[in-house]
């Protein structure tokens, strides 16, 4: 069974309506999929339907934006009740807390001479809420970098001239929030804070402390070395290990629908808790 529990539609940062990114789900040889949207659900109805006529099984999710400290950390919950009004208040916040960013965000571009970057993103992000990636599209658009990720780096990144801090709300009331609608929280992508070895694990440990379910061992294609580190990090906290792409777009085989590596079998699949 060819499990992929993370990918965005264009609700988020992805580009592919849900309906079209289940077809290529389908293509890829996906067999369960998650929609993972970065804190939304809006896309959750329409992949159901396109997953269902695929006969793909779906999973609905999202990823919500927290704070672990000063640091940003993404938490995938999986198999939520996108109906839970508990779920549309915690994402009706996040989307309060992005209107917000992104009116800093907007502020700070203008001052580095960004002609109209609110609105230029908006058009860029279509039906979702903006994020960095429109605004760094915005840059590319202008010139200023050759692509998106040196607009992050040079921009948008953490700790950049064009970044806003401390939006999120808490992990653990991301987490708490998560398991209120019957959802499984899983930490997405730990390997891609920048963190030391030493704070990634003091994450996890935080992370299932505050009852955190599962670890995100596989995110799109990685060094095996790195997945068989993760899994133990996980047996360690006693977390159930995640994989999915991360898919946002076609054209990117490190992050293509259903292309990276099968758990380890000593790996503890997050899956069996939903066929529990
Ligand atoms: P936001 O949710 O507005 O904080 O934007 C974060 C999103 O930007 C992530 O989910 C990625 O899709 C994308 N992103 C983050 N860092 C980079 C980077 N260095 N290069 C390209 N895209 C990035
Ligand atoms: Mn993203
Ligand atoms: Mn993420
Ligand atoms: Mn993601």
């Amino acid at each position: 069974m060819v499990f992929d529990l993370h990918a965005h539609s264009h609700y988020s940062d992805g580009i592919l309506s849900p309906q079209a990114l289940m077809s290529r789900a389908k293509l890829h040889g996906v067999e369960t999929i998650a929609l993972t949207d970065h804190d939304t659900v809006a896309g959750c109805t329409e992949a159901a339907s396109a997953a269902a006529e695929c006969g793909m099984r779906f999973i609905p999710g999202i990823e919500f934006s927290t704070q672990w400290g000063k640091q940003g950390v993404h938490v995938v919950g999986l198999g939520v009740d996108c109906t839970s009004p508990i779920l549309l208040e915690a994402v009706a916040a996040q989307q309060h807390a992005r209107v917000e960013r992104n009116l800093a965000i907007a502020l700070k571009l203008e001052r580095q001479g960004v002609v109209e970057p609110l609105a230029r993103a908006q058009k860029i992000a279509g039906v979702a809420l903006i994020g960095r990636p429109h605004f760094a599209q915005v840059l590319v658009n202008d010139g200023r970098v050759k692509d998106i990720a040196t607009a992050f780096k040079k921009f948008l990144g953490a700790g950049k001239s064009c970044d806003v801090r401390y939006s999120w709300p808490e992990i653990s009331d991301i987490i708490q929030v998560i398991a209120a609608v019957g959802g499984v929280s899983v930490l997405a992508h730990p390997a891609k804070y920048n963190l030391t070895r030493t704070k990634m694990r003091a994450l996890i440990a935080a992370f299932a402390d505050c009852g955190g379910r599962a670890l995100e061992v596989i995110n799109g294609r990685q060094e095996a070395s790195l997945t068989t580190e993760l899994v133990k990090f996980a047996a360690q906290h006693d977390l159930y290990s995640s994989c999915g792409s991360d898919f946002h777009k076609p054209d990117c085989p490190w992050q293509e629908l259903g292309n990276f590596a099968s758990l380890p079998d000593n790996a503890r699949p997050v899956w069996s808790l939903f066929d529990a």
